[in-house]
């Protein structure tokens, strides 16, 4: 099959990792018979410093035509003294909105051989780890009305039932095609909002029978993650909560250079990055960890393409590169040779069947 693919480079080690990925997702298409079309686009810093722009409105429209986008990394501190609205990072809402990515889905995924990387005692993530956290990402306090008046502030937290709905919808559907179990994270005792997230998402579930619900207040959810993580499959939550529980749940996993992310909207269309910023530290080094962007690319032939056996073809080799001893520098424990990023996509690469 043929597909359209966006691709941001971004800034820092954005344009390194990507590079990998698209070899890694090439050699998919050569296994399988699928062609990837790619459309290099600029957003973030060097958009800035070759349009003007942190998003050209090109890269919107080009990223509206395809079956989906992946991101690098946007920013550094080349750029840091730019007003809020014109840095880099703004790129990301300006897409997230304009491509109507309402829910942020973020696997953290621990892989057995870097248990000693999980700051929780082994027992409690024996076996490995592999949570979904479902966040709604265009509503809620973040996107209420606010204001300042003097010495007082305010921010609304706003839902309606239609972008409850539709979050609750995609976090059955992912469970459905997992471990079929649900937990819903609100405040419903204090939270009107919370409320109808708890009953709307009751009703959504009768949609899914053989998929179990569970709801969890949030600062139980907190806690149920550090101290019992493996109860869990999808976490649904609105935007907030999901903010701070994702990154709680992703640091459960140790590396922040393993862990892939999928900003989704309607039919499919997706966006694909890792969690990780554009490191300016280490970029242009070849030190960078390339496998968040690949297993992000995993994401994306599961969610956007449907193409299972494809992503699985890329779980599959990122573990037994992993088993293999292939190590860059964040993820390096013991006397493991250190690799450099393009030597972890080309046994990546390498292994997939
Ligand atoms: P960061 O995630 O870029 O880096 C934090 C630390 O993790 C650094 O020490 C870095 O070297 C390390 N690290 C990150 N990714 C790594 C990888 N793949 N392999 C090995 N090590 C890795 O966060 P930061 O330093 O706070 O931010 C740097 C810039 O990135 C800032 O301009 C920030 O605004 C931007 N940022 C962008 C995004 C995005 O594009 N989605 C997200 C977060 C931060």
């Amino acid at each position: 099959m043929n597909f359209k693919i966006a691709v941001i480079k971004g800034d820092g080690i954005g344009p390194e990792i990507v590079d990998e990925a698209i070899k890694v997702l090439n050699k998919v298409g050569e296994k399988y018979y699928h062609n990837f079309e790619f459309t290099e686009l600029l957003a973030g810093g060097i958009a800035i410093d070759k349009t003007g722009h942190n998003l050209p409105e090109e890269t919107l429209e080009a990223c509206k035509k395809s079956n989906a986008v992946i991101l690098g990394a946007v920013g550094g501190p080349k750029w840091d003294s730019l007003p809020g609205n014109d840095r880099p990072e703004k790129a990301l809402l300006g897409l997230r909105k304009e491509l109507n990515l309402y829910s942020n889905i973020r696997p953290a995924m621990m892989f057995d051989v870097l248990k000693d990387a999980c700051p929780l005692k082994p027992e409690l993530v024996k076996g490995g780890l592999d949570i979904v956290i479902v966040r709604e990402l265009t509503g809620g306090i973040y996107f209420g009305k606010k204001f300042t008046k003097n010495d007082y502030a305010c921010d609304y937290m706003e839902y309606s039932k239609y972008e409850i709905e539709r979050i609750a919808h995609q976090a059955f559907k992912i469970a459905e095609a997992r471990n079929k179990h649900v937990t819903s994270v609100d405040k419903a005792n204090v939270l009107e909002t919370s409320r109808l997230w708890r009953k709307t998402v009751a009703e959504v579930s009768k949609s899914y029978p053989n998929v179990k619900l569970d709801n969890l207040y949030v600062d139980n959810a907190a806690m149920q993650l550090v101290i019992n993580p493996k109860q869990f499959d999808v976490i649904v939550t609105e935007n907030m909560f999901g903010d701070i529980l994702s990154d709680e749940a992703s640091m459960i996993t140790g590396s922040i250079g393993m862990l892939p992310s999928a900003s989704l909207g309607d039919n499919n269309f997706g966006m694909y990055e890792p969690i990780h910023g554009s490191a300016p530290d280490i970029a242009g080094q070849g030190k960078a960890n390339p496998i968040a962007t690949i297993l992000s690319i995993a994401m994306m032939l599961k969610y956007t393409l449907s193409l299972h056996k494809e992503a699985e073809s890329i779980e599959n080799a990122v573990k037994r590169a992993l088993e293999q001893g292939a190590r860059t520098a964040d993820i390096r424990k013991y006397e493991e040779k250190i690799i450099t990023t393009e030597e972890m996509g080309n046994i990546i690469a390498g292994n997939i069947e």
